[in-house]
């Protein structure tokens, strides 16, 4: 509904505070003069800039429909630089003798695309992959030639994840086996032993620190993963007996994914520490500390530390793991240990961008109120037209209230038969009416009371999107995460309009109703109306971590569309990569429906309807040809 709307001085910086595009875009997003959301891949003012609204015509141009999952691929290339040259950066500064090494954990996003270029763009860097399965071990020895990167395998291993890891270690791959549970060490000593290579052994500690956020559970002694101390010890004394000390080189922990309290951060490095000094002393190796990932996203731009934010930077974050290493392990006379981390949603989230299309819009305008009432047993109707005249800068608290208990008496009425389906609708309009004046009194206030928020929920449009919620972004709905949400393009018109976003399941979860907003989130955000004959576009930014994966086939709305681009310093790009969404023939598939019989049976009930006269033999033609078009359509909503 229209609040806003009214500024005519608009310019496309007042878009850029609405959205808080400067706050969560990490330098990569922003807005250009002619409205657009443009990109800088290198992140900054410098370096070259695209039109996301550009690219995404130009996708459509090229045959894929919306909605898009677009990777930018130079934003990856970027981070994994950022985090590499910021902690290279603070190693000298702080006179530290070991190196960082990262590691992107597979689990964050599997797709063979993002691995291959996390491995292309980590080559320079020796960034490394980390394996918690036997698929994704797999995977990570097909990808990683780099023999300085590390291979870091976690997660329960049986014998043939063992023999996989052991078998890369000769081919001279560092691939290091963390120990999850002790029993894990007897199975790894001795398929070594068959296999003839000496294995390389990390340890994975249960800390007693545990992090803030939506991830807790990750760390301290209630964790389910990881060693206590004795039985660290237990392994110790296994290898000393076995003289294999010199095998166990790495020393592993990870409290959880988005840490948003750099304390945390600081206390988990340091018990760990403490503990690496401890193994140094009982003998063995060492060499490598991996802090595991945690390195959070600032999803809404507050720098905080609430979820889904953070209250550090990346500089920050390094200073303090070097610093705090290299002072407790200094005191020890301990050498500095090559740094791992495992850094998943950071290294990925900022380089995917959601594309889709608005299909409809439901408005909460009301219609007009007639120039007279008709007349009832009972004065409700009055009674709101009366507050309606009423409403003003000095009792537009009074009216609400009043608002609220209409608002229930029109439902209690009309249930008990004393109002007619007419009256109940006129009465609802003139409710409308009265918010939207509210709203319209609040929003002029210099603090606008907290209720203004409730009355925008209230009478929010409902824009429709061309996307499934639980395909492309599950963790909406899972754990409320935060993503930044934003139209890319007229972002030089000022957004009359206060909605939520509805996605195309028939769920009611599937919706958007949480946007990033300063101080706090907001439950609606401002949208342009649609123009007749004109695509409106949104993005939803920071999607790369978790979710192609996790996205599920609620309502069989299957994979999206996928196009990579990479950007050229003049500012041209290439569409490197493309990958085509599911067919509702393929999710079908997926849930084991057989292709060839649902057509057998289709083209029998046709012949059954002919015979009984309901449809022509021309009119079966017809059918069957719509219908296998329809097994190879997209699942989303396709232009004509
Ligand atoms: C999930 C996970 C990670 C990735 O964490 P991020 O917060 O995404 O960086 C790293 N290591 C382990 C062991 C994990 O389970």
């Amino acid at each position: 509904m229209s609040i806003t709307g009214k500024n005519k001085n608009w310019t496309v910086d007042d878009a850029a505070n609405l959205y808080g595009i400067k706050k969560w875009g990490a330098g990569y997003f922003g807005v250009d003069p002619n409205g657009d959301v443009v990109i800088t891949p290198s992140g900054g003012d410098n370096g070259p800039r695209v039109s996301l609204h550009e690219v995404a015509r130009g996708i459509e141009d090229r045959g894929l429909a919306m909605p898009v999952l677009l990777r930018i691929e130079n934003i990856l290339g970027s981070q994994i630089k950022r985090l590499h040259t910021t902690f290279a950066k603070v190693m000298e500064e702080i006179g530290y003798k070991g190196v960082f090494k990262g590691v992107f954990p597979i689990k964050v996003n599997q797709q063979e695309q993002v691995i291959e270029a996390i491995t292309q763009f980590g080559e320079k860097y020796n960034h490394g992959l980390e394996a918690g399965s036997k698929p994704e071990l797999i995977a990570a020895i097909s990808m990683l030639k780099n023999r300085e990167a590390c291979l870091v395998c976690n997660g329960y291993k049986d014998e043939e994840f063992i023999d996989l890891g052991l078998y890369a270690t000769k081919m001279g791959l560092r691939c290091f086996f963390v120990l999850e549970m002790p029993d894990e060490l007897d199975l790894i000593l001795k398929r070594a032993k068959k296999i003839g290579v000496r294995p390389l052994l990390g340890l994975r500690i249960k800390l007693s620190t545990r992090a803030d956020g939506l991830w807790a559970e990750s760390g301290g002694e209630t964790s389910v993963f990881g060693l206590n101390m004795s039985q660290v010890i237990d392994v110790i004394d296994r290898l000393k007996k076995d003289d294999k000390l010199d095998c166990l080189q790495l020393l592993h922990y990870h409290i959880g994914s988005q840490i948003p309290n750099i304390q945390d951060i600081r206390a988990g490095v340091l018990e760990a520490c403490r503990i690496y000094e401890e193994l140094v002393k009982e003998g063995a190796a060492m060499g490598h500390l991996d802090l595991g990932g945690g390195l959070a996203v600032d999803y809404d731009g507050s720098k905080t530390n609430h979820p889904s934010s953070r209250n550090y930077s990346v500089e920050e974050y390094c200073y303090d793991i070097v610093e705090t290493i290299a002072s407790v392990l200094d005191k020890a006379n301990i050498d500095h240990p090559t740094i791992i981390t495992e850094s998943g949603r950071a290294t990925v989230a900022y380089y995917s961008v959601l594309l889709f299309n608005i299909l409809d819009v439901t408005t909460a305008t009301p219609n007009p109120i007639p120039k007279e009432l008709p007349k009832t047993t009972y004065d409700l109707l009055d009674n709101l037209m009366e507050t309606y005249t009423r409403i003003s800068a000095k009792d537009f608290q009074e009216c609400y209230n009043d608002t609220l208990f209409y608002k229930s008496q029109a439902q209690q009425l009309f249930k008990h038969g004393h109002i007619t389906l007419r009256e109940r609708a006129l009465a609802d309009d003139l409710l409308k009416h009265i918010l939207l004046k509210i709203a319209a009194v609040m929003a002029e206030l210099e603090h606008p009371p907290s209720e203004l928020a409730e009355i925008e929920k209230l009478i929010a449009d409902v824009y429709y999107g061309n996307f499934s919620l639980f395909q492309s972004m599950p963790d909406v709905w899972a754990i409320d995460q935060l993503f930044p949400v934003m139209p890319i393009h007229r972002l030089n018109e000022d957004p009359p309009r206060t909605a939520i976003i509805a996605d195309i399941t028939c769920d009611c979860d599937g919706r958007i109703d949480t946007f990033p907003a300063y101080p706090h989130t907001r439950e609606t955000i401002h949208l342009h109306n649609l123009k007749a004959g004109e695509d409106y576009y949104l993005g939803v930014f920071l999607v790369g971590a978790y979710q192609e994966t996790l996205g599920d086939l609620h309502n069989l709305f299957g994979d999206t569309n996928v196009v990579s681009i990479h950007v050229h310093e003049d500012g041209s790009y290439d569409f490197v990569r493309e990958l085509e969404g599911d067919s509702v023939a393929d999710v079908l598939d997926y849930v084991e429906y057989d292709i060839k019989a649902i057509k057998k049976r289709m083209k029998d009930f046709a012949e059954d309807s002919i015979r009984k006269g309901f449809i022509t033999v021309q009119e079966r033609r017809q059918i069957l040809r719509h219908f296998n078009e329809g097994l190879q359509g997209y699942t989303y909503f396709e232009k004509e």
